[in-house]
This record gives C-alpha cells, sequence and structure tokens, in this order.
C-alpha cells in the first residue's frame, strides 16, 4: 500500500508558513501583499470558490478584496475595473473568476490583467511549452508539482505521464515537469495503449474528469500517483481519475480525492500573489 499526499495537512503547514512569511514582509518593506479578485454573475460554485479564497487569503494576513459585479456587467465596464487595479500599487495579484457571462470575452479579459499582476499564471504558460521567466505558474499545475516534491524523490529524469491535455491543468502540468527535467508523456482522449504507456510512468498525473481512467493494473510500483480529477461516482461521492483502491496497492505515493489536489490550488494562488509582491517591493 502506498504513502497518502495528505493535500489538506501540506496546505495547512504552507498557509502557516505563509502568515510568518507575510508579517515578516510587512516589517520589512511597509505593506501587505494584496489580492483582489472579481466576480460577475451569481454563478454559485464560483461563489463558493471566491469565498475559500478570501477565507484563506484573510488567514495569511493578506489585504483581500472582492469586488462583485453583477450579470449584466458589460465587457467595458470590466475592463475599466481591471484597468483601474492594473495602477493601484496595493494591489499585487488580481483574479477574475472564471467563467464569465457569455456576453464577455474571457480571452479579452485575461489579457487586460497586468502580467505582473496574473497570479491565474495564464500569461507566463502563454508561449506553449515554455514557462516565461519572472512570471508565476498557474494554481493546479503547481500545486501537481509542489505535491511531489514532498515525496522526497526527484522528478529529474523520471517518465512522467500526464493524461489530459486541457489548458487549464494536463499543458501547463507537462510544461512544468519539463522545467523539472521529467522525460513527459502526454496522453488524451486519442491515446491507444494508455495502459502500456502508464506502466512505464514513475509519475502519473491524471488530468481528465472521468473516474478510473487509471486502474492498478496500469500503475507501476512505486509510482508517484497526483489525481487532479473531481467527479461524482456512481454512489453520489465525490472521487478523482484514478481507481484509488487499486491504484494505492501499486503506488508509492497516492493523492486521494478529496483532500489532495483541491486544498493546495488556493494554497498556491496566495504562494503567487507573494511572489507577485515580492517583485514589486524588490
Ligand atoms: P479538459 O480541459 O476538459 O481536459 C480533459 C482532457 O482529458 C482532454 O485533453 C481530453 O482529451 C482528455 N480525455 C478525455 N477522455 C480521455 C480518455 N479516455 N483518456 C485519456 N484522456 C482523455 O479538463 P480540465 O479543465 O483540464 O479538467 C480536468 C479535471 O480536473 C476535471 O475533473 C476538473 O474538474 C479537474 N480540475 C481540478 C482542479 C483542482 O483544483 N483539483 C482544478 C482544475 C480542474 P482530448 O483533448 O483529446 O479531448
Amino acid at each position: 500500500m502506498g504513502s497518502i499526499i495528505d493535500g489538506k495537512a501540506i496546505s495547512t503547514a504552507l498557509y502557516e508558513e505563509m502568515r510568518q512569511e507575510v508579517e515578516q514582509f510587512d516589517k520589512q518593506y511597509g505593506r501587505r501583499p494584496g489580492l483582489t479578485v472579481i466576480i460577475v454573475g451569481e454563478d454559485p460554485a464560483s461563489q463558493v470558490y471566491v469565498r475559500n479564497k478570501e477565507i484563506n487569503a484573510r488567514k495569511v494576513g493578506l489585504v483581500s478584496e472582492v469586488i462583485r459585479m453583477p450579470e449584466e456587467t458589460t465587457q467595458d465596464e470590466l475592463l475599466e475595473v481591471i484597468a483601474r487595479l492594473n495602477a493601484d500599487t496595493a494591489v499585487d495579484g488580481i483574479l477574475v473568476q472564471l467563467p464569465v457571462p457569455r456576453h464577455i470575452d474571457k480571452d479579452t479579459v485575461i489579457a487586460a490583467v497586468a502580467p505582473d499582476k496574473d497570479v491565474d499564471g495564464f500569461f507566463g504558460m502563454k508561449s506553449g511549452f515554455t514557462m516565461k521567466q519572472g512570471y508565476v505558474a498557474p494554481c493546479t499545475p503547481r500545486a501537481c508539482i509542489h505535491l511531489i516534491k514532498t515525496t522526497g524523490e526527484a522528478i529529474e529524469g523520471k517518465h512522467a505521464l500526464v493524461v489530459g491535455r486541457g489548458e487549464l491543468v494536463g499543458k501547463p502540468v507537462a510544461t512544468l515537469l519539463l522545467n523539472e527535467n521529467a522525460t513527459v508523456t502526454i496522453a488524451h482522449s486519442r491515446t491507444r495503449n494508455l495502459g502500456e504507456i502508464a506502466r512505464t510512468a514513475d509519475i502519473i498525473i491524471a488530468a481528465v474528469g472521468r473516474p478510473n481512467i487509471i486502474t492498478g493494473d496500469m500503475v507501476k510500483p512505486g509510482a508517484i500517483l497526483i489525481d487532479v480529477g473531481i467527479n461524482r461516482g456512481v454512489d453520489g461521492k465525490l472521487c478523482g481519475d484514478i481507481d484509488f483502491a487499486s491504484a494505492a496497492e501499486k503506488a508509492g505515493w497516492i493523492t486521494p480525492v478529496p483532500g489532495g489536489v483541491g486544498p493546495m490550488t488556493i494554497a498556491m494562488l496566495i504562494r503567487n500573489t507573494l511572489d507577485c509582491y515580492l517583485g514589486h517591493v524588490s
């Protein structure tokens, strides 16, 4: 049975570390890092995500603001708010909660955020399979790398399989693994013989959004398994993309769902805000 990578405990420790860092920053630079989240409309899931971000930002002592805009907000009105925040020296990170209402063009809005305040990490990843120097990485991919590193195993030289080539997780996490000098394979819906490929992987990151994409018979003994997927199983319970019971038998390390990548994602948003702040004060 592999060891569980406990994302909840790891993120709790990280929040405490960051809280102490923020106190130190305040003494050293005379102000705390500022994070502003903009939410347009009433999407219930987005409201929950934004509330969690705000709670955790406050917990570490950030100057946290949420700007709530009505569903009928025009794109120009939203761009005006972003422009004001771009110019505000007390704001280090700006996050526009997605999805935005259909009459607003998501890409235009994302592109309007100043690259040095882009805590979602979209700008850093723009140039394909490279990460722009000096910009932060997207939160969920960064969370995956952080979780792998907590095992103490080296990433360099390992065969890492990323299942899923989505823009938010699969592609950026493959880029980060390449930067860590892993040998990376990316699988997707047209991949043949996923099992055969998976059995040669030292690290598997599953980011598909379907239960049981990876099962125990596809796992190399001792592999590190990071499960990004969030699904509802037939029993109605939350589950990931990896069949936890069978895969944990073979794995060296495995993240649970819930309690793995999920809690780490917001912790990485706060980390990204601190990193943007350091870019501003230094
Ligand atoms: P996405 O953009 O829809 O990407 C899904 C990918 O899975 C696609 O590249 C698709 O391949 C691939 N795929 C579909 N069926 C497959 C199969 N049978 N075998 C191999 N690959 C297959 O999704 P996403 O936004 O990356 O999200 C993926 C999952 O992560 C979702 O469950 C989402 O809820 C979860 N997520 C979790 C967090 C977190 O904080 N824990 C954050 C973000 C997302 P094609 O490209 O060929 O269609």
